[in-house]
């Protein structure tokens, strides 16, 4: 189900219960500003979302609120874990979704690194 990203932050979405430790993941990296991890359910042969540490619940909501050293923190962490998964020379993708037009499902900010093979061109079905 499509999230409401103009809703309040639910501190008991999914990611911010594997922030607490309460759910497990596949830790990629992890630093002061940002959680990185493997997708559940990958959708290319290198799936990782990374994760703000502060309750955010979309892109929107953070570049509004977060303060600037959480955004380059954030954004940092984004560009250090696709170059240590080496995915700079083959290339990658980001995306985040945004709310319910996106399918954006867990409420808290993530962003998709998609990796591994030839993604082809991005296509809006
Ligand atoms: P989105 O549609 O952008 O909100 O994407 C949510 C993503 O979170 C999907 O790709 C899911 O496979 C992924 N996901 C959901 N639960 C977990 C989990 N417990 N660990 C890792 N990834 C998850």
């Amino acid at each position: 189900m499509p999230i409401d990203a103009t809703l309040p932050y639910d501190d008991q979405n999914i990611f911010a219960k594997i922030l607490r430790g309460e759910i497990p993941c596949k830790k990629v990296f992890e630093d002061d500003w940002a959680l990185a991890f493997h997708d559940i359910n990958p959708q290319a042969p290198t799936h990782v979302l990374v994760i703000p540490k502060g309750a955010y619940v979309s892109w929107d909501d953070f570049s509004a609120k977060a303060s600037d050293a959480e955004i380059a923190g954030f954004v940092r962490a984004v560009g250090h874990v696709a170059r240590a998964l080496g995915l700079v020379e083959p290339g990658y993708r980001l995306l985040a979704n945004i709310g319910m037009d996106s399918h954006q499902e867990v409420p808290h900010l993530h962003v998709h690194i998609f990796g591994g093979k030839p993604l082809g061109p991005m296509l809006m079905r």
